[in-house]
C-alpha cells in the first residue's frame, strides 16, 4: 500500500467507528499505529459533530480537591507514592474540604471530585461522615469519589452516604503491561474488578488510561479500547504520562498531546455519550492542550479547587498546573479560553447521558 492508501484505509476504518461504534482488535491497532495528520482531522471533525449532537456546546466543570496524598501504593509512575520520601504529606480536614465546597458552589460548580491517595486515616467511618455532610449542605450537588481500591462494602457505604459517581481508572487492560507500571501487590484484575463492583452497586463510573506511560504499545491501547466498549462507563479520563523526577521513571519519555487528542477522538466515536475531560495533564504539557483536547471531543473540565497552599503538594508529575485557568477560582478566564474555540461553560451537575 502507498501512504495516499494507508490513511485512507485508516480513515475508513473511522468512518466505520463513526457508524457501528466498534472495530475488531486488529482494526484498532491499525487506526492507532498507521494514524496520520490528515486521518486524525478526519476524526477530530467527527468527534466534534458526536459531541454536539449530545452535549451541544457545553462543557461541564468539576471542582476537584485533592484532600490528601498520603499514599499506601507504590505505583513506580506517580508522584505522591508511598516511597517518595520528597513528598511533602497534607490531608485536608472535613471542615476544609466542606469551605471548598462553598467556595465552589459559590463559582458554580455544581459537582465536586473528592480525590486522593489510598489513606488509611480515611476510613468508611470518617469518609461517610465527609459525604453525607456534603450531601446534607449541597443537595443540587453530584459527589464524586477518587479514593482507589476499596472493598464492596465499603464502596456500598459511600454510595448510601451520598456519593454518586466514583472514577478508577484501570490505567492499562493488559495484565503484563500493568505489572510493569505497579508493584506486585496491585494487580489489573483487581483494579477492574472493583469498577464492576462499583457499576453494580449503581455509581455512575469513572474509568480511564494514561496515554504513552513506559513500555505501552498500540496493541496495549486497543485492548484498553476493547475493554472500555465492554465496560460502558459513564466517564473517561485519559491523559498523557507525565514523568515525576522522584519516581523510578524520572528519566521515561512522557506521552504526547497528539496520541492523547486522538485517543479522545476515538473515543468520543465508541462512546457517544460518554464524559470525556480533557485533562489537567493535557493542558500541562501543552498550554493550548485542553482547547485541543475540547476539540478532539472532550466535554468537561475539571479545575482545582483545593485551598491553594496545598495545591502544589499534591503534584503526581512534574510541573502539574495548579495556577491560572486551572485554578477554580480563575473561572473566568476558563470560561474567556473556551469561548475563543466557541464552547461555554455549564452550570449544573453534568450528568452523563450514558445510562
Ligand atoms: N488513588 C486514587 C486512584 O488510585 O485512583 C486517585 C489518585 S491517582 C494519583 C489519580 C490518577 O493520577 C491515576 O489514576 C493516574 O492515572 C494519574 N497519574 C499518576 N501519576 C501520573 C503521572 N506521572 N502522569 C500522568 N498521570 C498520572
Amino acid at each position: 500500500m502507498t501512504p495516499g492508501e494507508r490513511e485512507q484505509h485508516v480513515i475508513s476504518l473511522i468512518d466505520r467507528l463513526c457508524l457501528t461504534r466498534t472495530l475488531k482488535r486488529d482494526e484498532w491497532i491499525t487506526v492507532i499505529r498507521e494514524r496520520t495528520p490528515g486521518a486524525a482531522e478526519h476524526l477530530f471533525e467527527l468527534a466534534r459533530n458526536v459531541r454536539h449532537l449530545h452535549y451541544g456546546h457545553d462543557i461541564y466543570i468539576r471542582g476537584l480537591i485533592e484532600f490528601t496524598n498520603y499514599c499506601k501504593n507504590d505505583c513506580y509512575y506517580c508522584g505522591i507514592r508511598k516511597s517518595n520520601a520528597n513528598a511533602q504529606r497534607y490531608r485536608l480536614s472535613k471542615e476544609d474540604i466542606l469551605a471548598c465546597c462553598h467556595l465552589g458552589y459559590g463559582l458554580g460548580f455544581r459537582t465536586f471530585v473528592l480525590q486522593g491517595g489510598e489513606d488509611g486515616y480515611f476510613t468508611d467511618d470518617r469518609l461517610c461522615e465527609i459525604v453525607s455532610e456534603i450531601r446534607h449542605q449541597f443537595p443540587d450537588c453530584a459527589i464524586t469519589l477518587s479514593v482507589g481500591e476499596r472493598p464492596r462494602e465499603s464502596y456500598r457505604r459511600l454510595y448510601e452516604a451520598g456519593a454518586d459517581r466514583y472514577l478508577l481508572r484501570h490505567e492499562t487492560y493488559d495484565a503484563e503491561h500493568y505489572g510493569r507500571l505497579h508493584p506486585p501487590q496491585l494487580s489489573a484484575a483487581r483494579r477492574k474488578h472493583c469498577l464492576w463492583v462499583l457499576k453494580e452497586l449503581g455509581y455512575q463510573v469513572g474509568t480511564g488510561f494514561m496515554v504513552g506511560s513506559p513500555y505501552q504499545t498500540p496493541e496495549n491501547l486497543a485492548d484498553d479500547m476493547l475493554f472500555l466498549r465492554k465496560l460502558n462507563p459513564q466517564m473517561v479520563g485519559i491523559g498523557p504520562f507525565v514523568p515525576h523526577h522522584d519516581t523510578p521513571f524520572a528519566d521515561a519519555p512522557g506521552g504526547t498531546v497528539e496520541l492523547t487528542v486522538y485517543m479522545l477522538g476515538l473515543i468520543r466515536l465508541l462512546l457517544p455519550r460518554v464524559l470525556l475531560p480533557a485533562t489537567t495533564a493535557l493542558g500541562t504539557i501543552a498550554a493550548d492542550g485542553r482547547e485541543q483536547g475540547i476539540l478532539a471531543g472532550a466535554n468537561v473540565i475539571m479545575p482545582n479547587l483545593s485551598p491553594p497552599g496545598v495545591r502544589e503538594k499534591y503534584l503526581l508529575y512534574d510541573n502539574k498546573l495548579c495556577t491560572g485557568a486551572e485554578a477554580a477560582e480563575s473561572l473566568d478566564r476558563l470560561k474567556a479560553q473556551m469561548e475563543k474555540i466557541g464552547y461555554r461553560i455549564a452550570v449544573s451537575r453534568g450528568d452523563s447521558l450514558n445510562i
